[in-house]
């Protein structure tokens, strides 16, 4: 039994707070009959229509993917590029990728069928930390990482403050291995972030998402979450 608003979200049309309005506005019937009440619970025996379209009901599925580089975060892309859903070609379940990394950045990324997981997980208050590992060229001074550490500022406005720990450098090759954690999602923000310094980001992978590694797991495998981990994250 769930409630009738948190299975529209889970099939993906819309926000939590979207299908209560769509349940309130009179667009949802279940078993034939409108509900305008929120507190209703459903099972998966009942047919439920927003709009006069029965929604179809899947299992939630949880993933976390290896993702390699040279791979498109999206579930379908015009230039026939591969894309992270090519990697649960034997599922039936339509999942999508939670938020998104670069094409060229590898690392964790977590896919799922449920719509209303997907948007907690990315919502700007949900503070979870993601932390990567970045190389780039040319070694960074302490003080420019320093900024990275206090919040710099980008054309999107200032970065939250970061985590940033200098792993390697390479006085020869002229680039370094840096650590950073951050918790916001912006687009491109960690290159952004070290592009704000002076320095390109060559290589980029997501090593962590909240309490999630990538232990155990190839660029290109993937693994199911357990339900203690989803609960984790909710
Ligand atoms: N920051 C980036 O610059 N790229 C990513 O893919 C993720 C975070």
């Amino acid at each position: 039994m769930e409630r009738l608003q948190k299975v529209i979200a889970r099939a993906g049309i819309a926000s939590r707070r979207k299908s209560e309005e769509l349940i309130k506005e009179g667009r949802v019937k279940v078993n034939g009959k409108v509900v305008t009440e929120l507190g209703l619970k459903v099972t998966s025996s009942d047919k439920i229509e927003v709009n006069e379209i029965q929604i179809e009901k899947e299992e939630p599925v949880y993933f976390l993917l290896y993702k390699p580089r040279g791979v498109i975060s999206s579930v379908s892309d015009e230039k026939g590029r591969k894309v992270v859903t090519d990697f649960f070609s034997n599922f039936k379940e339509r999942i999508f990728p939670v938020g998104r990394l670069d094409y060229d950045t590898s690392g964790l990324l977590l896919l799922t069928n449920d719509g209303e997981f997907a948007n907690l997980l990315m919502h700007p208050s949900n503070e979870i930390e993601k932390v990567y590992v970045a190389k780039t060229k040319g070694i960074p001074l302490p003080e420019n990482l320093r900024k990275l550490q206090k919040g710099i500022r980008l054309e999107d406005g200032k970065t939250a403050p970061a985590k940033v720990k200098m792993l390697s450098g390479d006085k020869k090759k002229q680039s370094a291995i840096v650590e950073i954690s951050i918790h916001e999602g912006r687009n491109r923000q960690v290159r952004r972030m070290f592009e704000a310094i002076g320095h390109d980001v060559m290589k980029l992978k997501r090593e962590r998402y909240g309490f999630l590694t990538l232990n155990g797991l190839k660029a290109g495998e993937a693994r199911e979450l357990t339900p203690h981990e989803v609960k984790q994250l909710r």
